[in-house]
């Protein structure tokens, strides 16, 4: 058992109770790293050291830490209304919500369903494509596509079309039937150092033209992809994949589902990934930066096609046999407003365009350095790649992660892969001290 207070002489709980996710818990335990405080694009740890945050939390506070606006809006909210009843009752501030992002959706996709994480708004999504399909006369239409090394959270359904072999590995027995997968996009060898959209590898898209083959498309749903998938370490799709993709689902009457819990609410330029690069999903998942992830919450954008097929039948009846407890949840929603406020008015969004090329040059000055296999990047996210050392995969990735966290920036660590997203409020000198201290790093790990 880990004593915490001889760690860090302070008065602070055991560490043994809590079972963390997605940690090496016994390792983290012996050697713990906590944050107690955050103001801007700064973390203090348990000791009062100053953390740079390079990476949005996670993928989360688009907007900064600490900002006081939303935590007046919850605090206040909380006091007014601390919950409403989500299944047959409302309240203004979810309907006032689902408006504001309507407004900034991409075209047609203005129907909002609320969840409470990335994971449900993915299952969410599902089934609502298997709804439509139903609804409208195709009920054979239940296949789905996703692609390797996709990350769509961890409920069943996630994990079924998500690509990540350790995330599926345990419950290989228990997924989803009758999902394939496309082939990632990451091709190392034809496009180390891209910047933005590698050159190569458009025709990855036309595996789903024999996969609609080999399966008919009427057995097919619905395909899901993230526009840029984070979670695997920030792989960009080739020039005119997604376009390829939108193409041939339209053409077989396929639903196209984009996963932006990581490239929503300006991470990538526009308000959406979907925004930027002019591609329009049928259906579109987010969480995360929705409230600059103050309070737990998700949101689907569906196309008006996809609800109002949904919407038929006898009034009297539900129309979805789908939510959660806390869906549009009266204070997350008061948060995600106030987020909303803050992007807007401070221009966040465009904020990501102005330092998006000095963000690139910077995380490309890293190329030179030992053992950096790739760089690439978009807006204001960039991934690192680093070869696996002798000790085995992942192993210097983490001992590089763990030294600039020792060194004062955080930065994502997924394999050898280093991963910043900064929040968008980051400065050029912010952007130097990440890029120093991981080129630091980088070259101390060796
Ligand atoms: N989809 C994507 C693309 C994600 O990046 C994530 C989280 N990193 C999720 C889904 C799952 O979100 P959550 O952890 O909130 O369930």
């Amino acid at each position: 058992m880990v004593d915490f207070n001889a760690i860090t002489g302070q008065d602070t709980p055991s560490l043994e109770h809590y079972w963390m996710p997605f940690t090496a818990n016994r390792q983290f335990k012996a050697s713990p790293r906590l944050l107690a405080s955050a103001e801007g694009m700064f973390y203090k740890d348990v000791d009062g050291n100053p953390v740079l945050d390079s990476t949005a939390g996670l993928w989360c506070c688009n907007a900064g830490h600490g900002r006081k606006k939303i935590s007046e809006a919850v605090s206040h909210q909380i006091r007014e209304l601390d919950y409403a009843p989500s299944f047959q009752m409302g309240h203004p501030l979810a309907f006032e919500l689902a408006s504001r992002l309507a407004d900034i959706a991409p075209a047609g996709l203005n129907r909002i369903f609320f969840t409470n994480s990335g994971s449900e708004s993915v299952d969410t999504a599902l089934k609502m494509a298997l709804a439509y399909h139903r609804a409208n006369g195709q009920p054979t239409r239940t296949r789905f596509i996703g692609r390797e090394l996709g990350y769509h959270g961890v409920g069943f359904g996630g994990i079924s079309v998500g690509g990540i072999g350790n995330n599926r590995r345990t419950f290989s027995q228990q997924l989803l039937q009758g999902v394939d997968h496309l082939p990632h996009t990451l091709d190392i060898a034809n496009n180390a150092f891209s910047r933005g959209f590698p050159a190569h590898g458009l025709e990855k898209a036309e595996v789903l033209e024999q996969l609609i083959t080999l399966h008919g498309a009427e057995n097919i749903a619905a395909v899901i992809v993230e526009p840029m998938s984070g979670s695997a370490g920030v792989i960009l799709p080739p020039q005119g994949y997604l376009k390829r993709l939108r193409d041939i689902t339209k053409k077989h009457g396929i639903l196209l589902i984009f996963d932006e819990v990581i490239t929503g609410f300006g991470r990538v330029g526009d308000a959406f990934a979907s925004q930027r690069w002019g591609v329009v999903p049928d259906l579109m998942t987010t969480a995360k930066a929705l409230n600059n992830g103050a309070i737990p919450m998700g949101a689907v954008f569906v196309s008006q096609d996809v609800h109002d097929a949904c919407m038929t039948g006898p009034e009297e009846l539900i129309e979805f046999f789908h939510g959660y407890t806390y869906s549009g949840h009266p204070v997350a929603a008061a948060a995600a407003l106030a987020t909303l406020d803050i992007y807007q008015e401070e221009k966040l969004f465009d904020r990501t365009k102005e330092l998006e090329g000095y963000w690139e040059d910077a995380v490309h000055s890293l190329r030179d350095l030992p053992n950096v296999i790739d760089i690439r990047n978009t807006g204001l996210v960039a991934g690192v790649q680093l070869s696996p050392n002798d000790e085995g995969p992942g192993r210097r990735g983490y001992k590089v992660f763990e030294r600039c966290f020792r060194n004062g920036t955080l930065v994502r660590v997924t394999g050898d892969i280093i991963a910043m997203s900064p929040p968008l409020i980051v400065e050029k000198q912010h952007i130097d001290q990440i890029i120093n201290t991981l080129g630091d790093a980088i070259r101390a790990v060796g």
